[in-house]
């Protein structure tokens, strides 16, 4: 076996010469080894240098152990400098906008981390794949199911990784109910519950309530959460959606959804009820099951989550969600793990919002979803 470095062979990763599915009991990863494995850490640019890459995950890949921050894209001339001091950012490794897409030829940047408002996603993402990087996207994914589409067939066709940035996938108390409703550990899930909510004020001209740049408003930002929860919370997709439209301060959200509640109904028999709001401050998941409960709360923050059920609390020591994260995408590349959040479940999540709205847009009407297994991991 002639010897490979990192640098030729995520080149070949995003090249499609292999396919992770190989990867991990192919002849080339036994021959580098566990320790060798191990010690390859890629490189991420952050696109958009806004609250979440600063507070977020700028700080967790200080911590990640397959990944690291080697680039900024941003088009704001300012933060170049203190991004680049702050993180120890090379000049050849800082992009804005415009010159965005020579990042194809920079050998230290391989994954390519979209954290633009929304209706920047698919864009940004697109040219990533044609740069030849992989992406993770930020959720929610994009701002229609066409988008979606684009993104994954652009992915497929420059045969890179697409993860979308789902955070509570690869999160302990997440994955634990995850586990309950697969081992049935609680019996079937009856009725599940979920809330992601906060009340928005200040800046009236913040992007989120500009339907161009947001694609949508409490719904898209934090209904996706309770969709999701929803989803986790039963292991199943749901097959009809029946949704509901609130609206209290018409004047500060002009453009955007406000209040949103909708009713699932899972092939397994369970329902299901989701609220979602920029007005009201809620973070919860609860299922009821045929021996038991479980209940998570918070639920999808970013501060640590907690959980109970029947039989006792649940409990797991605190460690940056963005971090695991980002290290389960990085591994998915380099070892051939499961990817946690792929492209298909994001776009899945966006049926749905779409389903929500056509219900509201049509007098609460139940509308039929038929997305079998897509997206479920
Ligand atoms: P933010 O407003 O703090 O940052 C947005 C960034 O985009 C800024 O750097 C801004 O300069 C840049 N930008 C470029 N073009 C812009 C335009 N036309 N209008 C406004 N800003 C523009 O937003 P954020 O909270 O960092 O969110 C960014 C993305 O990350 C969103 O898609 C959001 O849904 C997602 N997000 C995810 C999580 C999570 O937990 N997974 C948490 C927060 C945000």
């Amino acid at each position: 076996m002639t010897h490979i470095t990192r640098r030729r062979f995520n080149r070949r990763l995003s090249e499609g010469l292999l396919g992770t599915a190989i990867l991990a009991h192919s002849p080339l990863a036994c021959a580098m080894g566990a320790k060798e494995r191990e010690d390859r850490s890629l490189g991420i640019a952050l696109v958009g240098l806004g609250s979440y890459s600063t507070y977020q995950l700028a700080p967790a890949l200080q911590d990640t152990k397959f990944c690291h921050l080697a680039g900024i894209v941003t088009g704001t001339k300012a933060k170049e400098g203190i991004w680049a001091s702050k993180h120890n950012i090379e000049e050849k490794n800082i992009y804005n906008y415009e010159n965005f897409d020579s990042i194809a030829e920079n050998e230290n940047i391989d994954i390519v981390y979209v954290v633009l408002p929304n209706s920047m996603h698919a864009e940004f993402s697109i040219r990533a794949t044609k740069a030849g990087k992989h992406v993770i996207c930020e959720k929610p994914m994009a701002i229609s199911v066409g988008e979606c589409d684009e993104i994954i067939d652009a992915c497929k066709k420059a045969g890179v990784k697409l993860g979308i940035g789902y955070r509570l996938h690869s999160e302990p108390y997440t994955q634990e109910i995850k586990k309950y409703v697969k081992e049935k550990t609680f019996g079937e899930v009856n009725y599940i519950m979920a809330e992601a909510a906060y009340r928005s004020r200040g800046n009236p001209g913040q992007w989120r309530l500009n339907k161009s740049l947001s694609g949508g408003g409490a719904l898209v930002n934090m209904g996706v959460y309770s969709i999701q929860s929803a989803i986790y919370g039963t292991g199943e997709n749901p097959v009809s959606v029946t949704a509901q439209e609130f609206s209290t301060r018409p004047e500060y959200f002009k453009d955007t959804d406000e209040t949103i509640t909708a009713q699932f109904e899972f092939p397994g028999g369970a329902m299901g009820n989701i609220f979602t709001s920029h007005n009201a401050s809620a973070n919860r998941l609860y299922a009821s099951c045929t021996n038991g409960w479980f209940t998570l709360q918070p639920a999808s923050t970013y501060i640590p989550l907690a959980g109970e059920t029947s039989r006792g609390p649940i409990r797991f020591p605190n460690e940056s969600q963005q971090k695991l994260q980002m290290d389960d995408f990085a591994s998915h590349i380099l070892n051939g793990t499961v990817n946690r959040a792929p492209g298909e479940m994001g776009k899945r999540d966006m049926i749905i919002v779409e389903a929500i709205y056509k219900s509201i847009a049509e007098g609460n009407r139940k509308i039929s979803l038929d997305l079998g297994k897509l997206g479920l991991v």
